[in-house]
């Protein structure tokens, strides 16, 4: 295993303890300002012109070095944290990175703290390596993603031009339970909507029950016709603009392993919705667009009896969206369903902003060089995930700017991000920081091929 240099990672660890030391939980709209000028003063020493861009939201810390007439590489990142409750579950304070055993612990020391530090250290390294780099490097980090990233598509949209790169490194990757490197090529769009519905003008005595109706049913009902048993969506045209697998991308998914022994004990399932097994089920976790139930919530659920006839019942939805499905043509065909099927009466109300789904081929020659390099360094064949089953802003990068973004780096899955106890461990600071810089090599020819 290549390491890092020792003083690089002692660089690693007291800009990352620097920046995890600032509360910026997003949700909270904590010590933004805050964090993004303490992230700006990291750039600005690896030698970029740093501004900050206001958003309807959080800035934006923008930074660039380019080289002209050479190509640019482009990072997206992101400077706010989820909030480190319950704090209780900590073994260490939340907001002192703390190292034991290895790992490196504290709220962002993995998302998305550690993987920005981790790609400002490639770089030094790079430039230690090679002298002046023979590219251009901007920079994009963003203060919101934890609550959505609202203003991301706005802000990719109107900055266009100054964020314009050839290619791009996502905010997140590192390796699978199996400790095998990840290139992940894809992100679902999702769209949230909230169903409400009111049958009489208050809650009633449940001796009502024969003639009058119950909200409670009402939505189950609404809710229940929306899907069958193994998660096919029942909306109309719903499947229609879903984007045909390619044949590259089908032996992607068949080659991906999968221990399904291991993940159904791991999440305490005797099947799989659908019964899917194996690469059914990568496929199902990649390509398929879903509907899933937040919550749904009616009545009474209190201790002991209430015979209450609930007049009001709401429910919260996500779909998970592929390309190349659009989330306002889903809320438009969502609600022609209701209408369709005699619930009228429940109201849709588009959740937070939505984002669009986006893929990037794996053959594109930028995530091949990424794939080469994973492969060299972790010295195991790289596992190409056609798409995540998660979401994230990076439809404008891919669409917008059209730059193919690579999604690798320093997590692994039991790093807890979003938990307490969110950690990174060292191996993968080295590796994962590491795979940046060979794949930057690979990609500008400056290193052996
Ligand atoms: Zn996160």
């Amino acid at each position: 295993m290549t390491l890092l240099p020792r003083h690089l990672a002692e660089a690693f660890s007291d800009q990352l303890a620097r920046l995890v030391a600032i509360p910026s939980v997003g949700a909270e709209g904590r010590g933004q300002a805050e964090t993004a000028e303490a992230v700006g003063e990291q750039l600005r020493g690896l030698g970029l012109d740093v501004e900050l861009h206001p958003t309807a939201g959080a800035p934006v810390v923008f930074a660039e070095r380019r080289v002209p007439g050479a190509p640019t590489v482009l990072f997206y990142n992101h400077y706010d944290v989820q909030p480190a409750d319950p704090l209780e579950l900590w073994d260490s304070d939340p907001f002192t990175l703390t190292e034991r055993d290895g790992n490196l612990y504290g709220r962002g020391a993995s998302d998305d703290k550690g993987q920005l530090v981790s790609r400002t250290i490639a770089l030094r390294w790079l430039e230690e390596r090679h002298g002046e780099l023979p590219f251009g490097v901007v920079f994009a980090v963003e203060g919101e993603e934890e609550i959505g990233s609202p203003n991301m598509t706005a802000y990719v949209r109107e900055q266009r031009e100054r964020l314009a790169a050839d290619v791009g490194f996502w905010e997140f990757g590192g390796v699978d339970a199996g400790d095998r490197p990840t290139l992940v090529c894809g992100l679902k769009g999702i769209l949230s909507v909230d169903l409400t519905l009111r049958t009489a003008a208050h809650d009633l005595h449940s001796a009502y029950g024969p003639v009058i109706q119950n909200a409670a049913y009402r939505m189950g009902a609404a809710v229940a016709s929306l899907r069958d048993e193994n998660g096919r969506v029942l909306i109309d045209g719903f499947y229609d603009r879903v984007r045909p697998v390619s044949d590259a991308e089908r032996r992607h998914i068949e080659a991906a392993p999968f221990e399904d022994d291991q993940v159904k004990a791991h999440v305490g399932v005797e099947r799989f919705l659908g019964g899917a097994t194996g690469s059914e089920y990568q496929r199902r976790l990649q390509l398929e667009p879903t509907l899933n139930v937040n919550g749904i919530h009616a009545g009474y659920g209190g201790p002991g009896m209430k015979t209450v006839l609930p007049a009001s019942a709401m429910a919260k939805l996500d779909f998970r969206l592929v390309p190349d499905q659009d989330p306002h043509e889903v809320f438009t065909l969502l609600r022609a369903h209701l209408d369709r099927h005699g619930f009228g009466d429940v109201r849709a109300e588009l959740g937070e902003e939505p984002e669009w789904p986006a893929r990037v081929d794996p053959g594109d020659p930028f995530l091949r060089h990424a794939a080469a390099a994973l492969e060299e360094v972790y010295g195991s064949p790289t596992v190409i995930v056609v798409s995540s089953g998660g979401s994230g802003p990076l439809h404008p990068f891919v669409e917008t700017l059209g730059v193919p973004m690579a999604m690798l780096g320093i997590s692994y899955p039991g790093g807890r991000v979003h938990s307490p106890n969110e950690h990174v461990r060292w191996r993968d600071v080295h590796r994962g920081t590491y795979a940046t810089v060979r794949t930057l090599e690979r990609w500008a020819g400056i290193g052996v091929v």
